[in-house]
């Protein structure tokens, strides 16, 4: 059993981990406070080559090693969680679909865009009315002779304003069902297709969340991603990548949250000494390190079956329950051990713990999973 990186792993690695933690770093609370997107990090990150890094070469990626890209969305989150969400939701998601199930036309007009970082592509599942219960969607798309024309609504798109296409579901056989929902690729711009105004959300500011809007939208029939019918089982194939994604997200913020803390545990005095001397506050940092460091242990596991084409759907869901719970509960005890100064907008624990909440809903709520953990294991 060989539990070292690559040297080409370790490499992806210390060169994000320069660029989070020299450009991303630094600017992250004020694109937090002011909710701006962070376009202008987006496209260095182009230069750098990451949006390629989970995409094969002949669509412009460099290989998609699972591995590389979990590290590189774990370093990033470390810095600023609103620009992980961002570069994970565009490649585990919206690109992801395309690179799994798109024809070779579609890869050749978006995937390729995507993977240089020049286009980012949205991934429209959740409705207002079906989020967990994502095989029942109320959009509609009815078949014409020439194509289909699509009806209905998607909530919460993460990267909705600012991306080029969504790959969105629709029902084709009413109330949808296994067997009953199908794909769309649907380009910006596409007459009846609209993006509404961004949510205010609890955290991750600087990434877009907005609804999509599908009015009579009308498409070719090559507007299909995939084969018609089995957007569900499609999506629930997408859903166990991305959840390695989430795992990794969690991680780096989590981590983020363990070294502000050890550093304030250090210089922080009470009663004389610093308060890192305290065994209650020991305690709290032994057990945040050790939670980390077995969500990272269980993510990059998921990452390498996944990289071996092995079955992952088990490990995929328990690295991404285990570890956005590991993660809450550690940037909940960095506010505890911040005292006062952790309720302040100055100090990023309180930022680390409203980013990171979103991971115990997003892709799987803690409840949902349990529920594929239990069918997994056959109980
Ligand atoms: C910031 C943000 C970004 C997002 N980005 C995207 C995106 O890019 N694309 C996208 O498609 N979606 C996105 N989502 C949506 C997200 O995936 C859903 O919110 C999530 O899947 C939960 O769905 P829901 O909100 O409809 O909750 P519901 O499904 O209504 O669940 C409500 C509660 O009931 C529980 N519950 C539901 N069913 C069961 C059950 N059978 N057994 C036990 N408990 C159950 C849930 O666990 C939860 O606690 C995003 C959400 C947010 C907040």
């Amino acid at each position: 059993m060989d539990f070292d990186l690559t040297q080409d792993q370790k490499a992806i690695r210390d060169m994000v981990r320069s660029f989070a933690r020299e450009e991303l770093a630094p600017q992250a609370a004020e694109y937090d406070r002011t909710a701006r997107f962070h376009q202008p990090l987006l496209d260095r990150m182009a230069e750098l080559g990451l949006f390629g890094i989970p995409f094969p070469e002949a669509y412009g990626g460099s290989g998609g090693d699972t591995t590389s890209y979990a590290l590189t969305i774990e370093e990033l989150a470390w810095a600023d969680g609103a620009v992980a969400l961002t570069y994970a939701a565009h490649c585990s998601l919206g690109a992801g679909y395309l690179n799994l199930f798109g024809s070779p036309a579609q890869k050749d007009l978006w995937l390729t865009p995507a993977a240089q970082g020049k286009t980012l592509i949205a991934f429209g599942l959740t409705e207002p009315g079906s989020g967990s219960d994502a095989a029942h969607p109320q959009t509609r798309a009815e078949r014409e002779d020439d194509g289909w024309v699509l009806n209905g609504s998607k909530a919460y798109i993460t990267n909705a304003q600012n991306a080029g296409a969504a790959v969105v579901m629709a029902a084709t056989r009413p109330g949808g069902g296994k067997g009953g929902v199908t794909a769309f690729l649907v380009p910006a711009g596409t007459p009846g297709f609209s993006v509404g105004p961004q949510y205010e959300k609890l955290g991750l500011h600087g990434s877009d969340t907005a609804p999509l809007f599908l009015d009579g939208v009308r498409l070719g029939l090559d507007g299909i991603v995939g084969e018609e019918g089995r957007g569900y089982e499609q999506s629930l194939q997408i859903l166990d990548g991305g959840r390695i994604g989430i795992a990794a997200l969690s991680v780096g913020i989590g981590q983020a949250a363990l070294d502000r803390s050890l550093a304030y545990a250090r210089e922080r005095v009470a009663f004389g000494k610093p308060i890192g001397q305290f065994e209650a506050i020991r305690f709290k940092l032994a057990d945040m390190a050790m939670e980390l460091e077995l969500a990272r242990t269980a993510y990059l596991r998921a990452a390498w079956l996944k990289d071996q084409k092995r079955p992952y759907r088990q490990e995929a869901a328990m690295a991404k329950l285990f570890a956005s719970e590991a993660a809450t509960r550690a940037a909940n005890q960095a506010i505890q051990i911040h005292g006062g100064a952790g309720y302040m907008r100055d100090v990023p624990v309180e930022r680390y713990w409203r980013d990171v909440r979103l991971m115990e809903i997003g892709e799987g709520t803690s409840e949902i999973l349990r529920l594929v953990l239990a069918r997994e294991i056959g109980a």
